[in-house]
């Protein structure tokens, strides 16, 4: 038992050197850390920490495997709930779910839960351990439309209990997300993601890349033609949002999403690529979310002086505090309770700075946050010659056009059961960002998951 108050600290990279590549910043446990961490864990008779996390792994279970030095035991425990571990372990916002719930929270710091489940999953990449299998054919057919994490968690499962799964996917590569948007480096691609979505592939599961579902084929095609029973749709959330203000068209104005899928999926910081990125001296990213922490930091390993302005104060930034923590290390400067109201454009048509106006918090909105309101006449000018919009994203209208029956609400999202992922059309599924909106990797894993048992039910005629 290690009766410290404090957890045993991570190692990273250095801030000042590693604002200048685009290596991992996170270093993670060695094995002497991982157990010291470990035995912190009071293996709670009725652990909250599971109560805070959205496919329930069995926490201090895993946790007692790693006090014992069993790590591919550790690594079963886990593989009995999620099927990217690697991922989660990384990005997941641990101090809202599990770790926000555990005991030893209350008068020092929580167990590093999501520390320790890197641990265990780097430990069984490196050691080319598989902790899950493949189940006997059952001679049905299930296609998965987009290759992010529900995609792929809800592909894994219905292997695992026998299914012929065919994931489509839009781009040239699977991974959604975590292979477009988050960095690589909060997010190693080659060493940490494109692994882990080999094991999925290993239970079976074709990943038919370079496929627009709505485009190349449609749902319908799939269930009449393609002779699929069943359709899960996990196309996530990628249409980007704008502000609609005066100069948001000009030359240097980026949606996050671009800027990030330049540089992640298309390498456009290596020297060697391809497809090329511009990068000012100073840059503005708009938004307040983890989507505007990675655009931030992304521009500043580029080179740039980077300003994040964000109409709230530091308390409401949505995005998790461990990304702020290393962006304000890295340099980011923070104009909080600030909002863009026009972009100057020069006689080229590129921008050239932004007028910011200056807010105040006034009562809580419907998301029971404080809502910013103007302080009448306190503008100012901020020179700047790159504005990265971060405001969030819907779900592309693509899918909802081509499929009939099909039922979205307001926001394009799609409408679907969260116990089972059942939509208004018979024989279709959905889950993660599509039904929600932005949201979190381990929400549209577990809704992935939720999905798959939903299929499994409704193909064996118990729903
Ligand atoms: C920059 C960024 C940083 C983030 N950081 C975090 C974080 O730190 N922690 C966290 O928990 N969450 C984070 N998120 C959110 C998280 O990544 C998403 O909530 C999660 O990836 C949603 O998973 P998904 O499977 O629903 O969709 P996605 O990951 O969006 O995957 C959808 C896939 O479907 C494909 N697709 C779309 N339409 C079609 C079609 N018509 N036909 C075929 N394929 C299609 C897309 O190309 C994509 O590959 C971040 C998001 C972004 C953008
Ligand atoms: S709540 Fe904290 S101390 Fe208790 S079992 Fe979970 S991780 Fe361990």
């Amino acid at each position: 038992m290690n009766n410290s108050m404090t957890r045993v600290p991570v190692r990273e990279q250095d801030a000042k050197v590693r604002a200048t590549n685009f290596d991992e910043v996170c270093l993670g446990y060695n094995d002497e850390e991982a157990v010291l961490e470990a035995e912190r864990c009071l293996n709670c008779k009725n652990p909250l920490c599971m109560k805070g996390c959205p496919v329930s792994i069995h926490i201090p279970d895993f946790i007692t495997k790693i006090k014992e030095k069993d790590i591919a035991g550790a690594a079963d425990v886990i593989a009995l709930s999620s099927a990217l571990p690697a991922v989660c372990g990384r990005v997941c916002p641990q101090e809202t779910q599990c770790e926000g719930k555990c005991v030893r929270g209350i008068k020092g710091e929580a167990v590093s839960i999501g520390k320790l489940e890197r641990y265990v999953a780097d430990w069984a990449r490196e050691h080319d351990y598989v902790a899950a299998k493949a189940g006997e054919p059952n001679g049905k057919k299930v296609a998965v439309i987009g290759s992010g994490p529900s995609g792929l968690t809800c592909a894994g499962d219905l292997a695992k209990l026998g299914y012929d799964v065919t994931i489509f996917e839009a781009f040239h590569q699977p991974g959604g997300v975590l292979v477009y948007g988050i960095p690589e480096f909060r997010l190693p691609k080659d060493r940490v993601v494109r692994p882990e979505i080999e094991n999925v592939k290993k239970l079976g599961v074709k990943i038919d890349t370079n496929v627009i579902v709505g485009r190349s084929l449609t749902i319908d095609d799939l269930l009449n033609d393609e002779g699929f029973d069943a359709v899960f749709v996990g196309s996530g959330a990628g249409l980007p949002r704008f502000m609609n203000i005066p100069g948001e068209s000009a030359n240097g104005v980026y949606s996050a999403n671009e800027f990030l899928t330049r540089n992640n999926l298309m390498k456009a910081f290596r020297e060697d690529a391809d497809t090329p990125i511009k990068v000012g001296k100073k840059v503005v990213v708009v938004g307040g979310g983890n989507v505007a922490m990675d655009a931030a930091r992304t521009a500043l390993r580029l080179g740039a002086e980077v300003h994040v302005v964000y109409r709230r104060s530091e308390e409401e930034l949505p995005a998790r505090v461990e990304e702020v923590h290393h962006a304000k290390e890295e340099g980011i400067i923070f104009d909080l309770l600030q909002n863009p109201v026009e972009i100057y454009v020069d006689e080229n048509d590129w921008v050239k700075g932004m007028k910011i106006q200056r807010m105040k918090l006034g009562e809580p909105d419907a998301s029971g946050r404080r809502r910013p309101e103007e302080i009448p006449g306190d503008v100012y000018d901020l020179d700047c010659d790159m504005v990265i919009m971060s405001l969030g994203t819907s779900p592309n209208p693509l899918i909802k056009q081509t499929t009939e029956g099909l039922d979205t609400n307001k926001h394009g999202c799609i409408i679907a059961k969260e116990e089972n992922g059942q939509t208004s059309k018979t024989a279709v599924f959905a889950g993660g960002d599509a039904v929600t909106g932005a949201a979190t990797v381990i929400l549209a894993m577990g809704a992935g998951k939720a999905a798959a048992k939903g299929i499994d039910d409704f193909l064996n005629g118990r729903a």
